[in-house]
């Protein structure tokens, strides 16, 4: 066993939140996990059932409806839901960004009316930056939300919103200027239920992480009061997407430090009772090196990741650091991962086995949360100042 140091970040409250977590994950989800695959989303009451078992907001204050808890409260959880192999729901997306943004960017009447909805499971949010034609791209946004009166009228069209098929509050980047670029961007927040002009598209299919419903939106003459715009002045989307970001990618980097030593610890049970040659596969040199390169790059991840959540515990996580974290880690587990995969010979391909199911749910980290290719871009940008 190799002794995996605590973070000074750690302590007894977390702990207990950790084991909470870890058993809610294991009754509530893990049996339904199958099926929920199937379905290609988890059932709509798991967002109440967190929200009751006190999992979602966590670090929001308490004054709206959240855990009163920090960053190291969300890790923690994400931690835990990563570990139990499953998906349903993406609190990442609902508690890690969108509760954060409203948070730091809502008015006092925004935050009245959405987090403590948010907390119960009561609402469940989603971000929608992406469309068919802007991904990497945002400045090319083309939703467009035009004011008439005291509404805007929005148009466009969102894909592969995370949470878009139960989102009963999405959190809409639209262009609201005439500048091009980032300039004329706002971020709408819009309320699904009844709302008019709504459309949900398909439920997309993915190559992994079938559990999370990923969808396609529609805005056709959408009106939706001015009240709702995110914060109280126009244009000023772009740099509170920049802004939020650098904590966006530092949750992927923690749910994949902690996909690598799920991966390891799956496949070293498995090579141990694996019998080759009349002894275990465990005697092999090869897999002994093998998961020992493994397991160095996970002890490696978990350090440096343990680093950054402390720099963003003290709000110094800059956006470089944040940058190396998502990417390194994500490429690192897209190594580990395959390599899990080879040493469980036929079986690893096999979707009951949990490390085929973790090699195809791994792959999209080096894509969504900004690219890998542009992590670099920004930490190469960072060391030309
Ligand atoms: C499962 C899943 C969930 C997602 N959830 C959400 C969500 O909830 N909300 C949301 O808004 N979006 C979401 N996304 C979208 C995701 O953020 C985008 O897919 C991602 O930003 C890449 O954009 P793109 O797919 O348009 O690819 P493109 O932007 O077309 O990129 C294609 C390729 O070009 C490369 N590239 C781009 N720019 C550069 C550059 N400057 N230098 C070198 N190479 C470059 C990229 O690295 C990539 O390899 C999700 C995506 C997936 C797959």
């Amino acid at each position: 066993m190799i002794p995996s140091p605590t973070p000074a970040w750690m302590d007894s409250e977390l702990t207990l939140l950790a084991d909470n977590a870890t058993r809610f994950f294991e009754r509530e989800c893990v049996p339904h996990e199958a099926r929920w695959r199937a379905q290609k989303h988890g059932d709509r009451k798991i967002w109440n059932q967190a929200g009751a078992a006190g999992l979602l907001c966590v670090s929001i204050p308490e004054q709206y409806g959240g855990g009163g808890g920090h960053f190291g409260h969300e890790v923690v959880i994400t931690q835990a839901h990563t570990r139990s192999l499953t998906g349903g729901f993406s609190n990442s997306v609902h508690s890690g960004i969108v509760a954060h943004y409203i948070l730091r960017y809502g008015t006092e009447a925004q935050k009245q009316r959405w987090l403590p909805k948010m907390a119960s499971g009561e609402m469940v949010a989603a971000i929608a930056m992406t469309e068919p034609g802007a991904g990497t791209d945002l400045q090319a946004v083309r939703t467009r939300a035009t004011r008439d009166g005291d509404h805007y009228v929005i148009n466009g069209a969102k894909t592969f919103i995370t949470n878009g098929w139960h989102a009963d509050l999405v959190c809409v980047v639209a262009r609201t200027g005439q500048e091009a670029g980032g300039k004329g961007l706002s971020l709408i927040m819009v309320e699904t239920q009844g709302q008019q002009g709504y459309r949900r598209g398909r439920l997309l299919e993915k190559v992994g992480q079938h559990s999370i419903d990923t969808a396609e939106l529609f805005f056709d003459d959408m009106r939706v009061p001015c009240h709702q715009l995110l914060g109280t002045e126009e244009g000023q989307g772009f740099r509170q997407l920049m802004e939020q970001l650098p904590r966006e990618r530092l949750i992927i980097a923690v749910g994949g430090a902690a996909t690598l030593q799920r991966a390891i610890d799956e496949t070293l049970n498995y090579v141990k009772q694996r019998q080759i040659f009349g002894q275990p596969l465990m005697a092999m040199q090869n897999t002994r090196f093998k998961l020992a390169e493994c397991q160095t790059l996970a002890t490696i991840a978990k350090s440096f990741v343990d680093d950054c959540i402390g720099r963003a515990l003290r709000d110094e996580l800059d956006l470089a650091t944040a940058a190396m974290a998502k990417s390194w880690v994500t490429e690192a587990v897209g190594k580990v991962v395959d390599e899990c995969v080879q040493l469980h010979g036929g079986y690893g391909y096999m979707t009951e086995y949990p490390i085929a199911r973790m090699y195809a749910d791994a792959r999209v980290g080096r894509i969504y949360g900004g690219s890998n290719e542009v992590m670099k871009e920004l930490i190469a940008r960072a060391m030309e100042k």
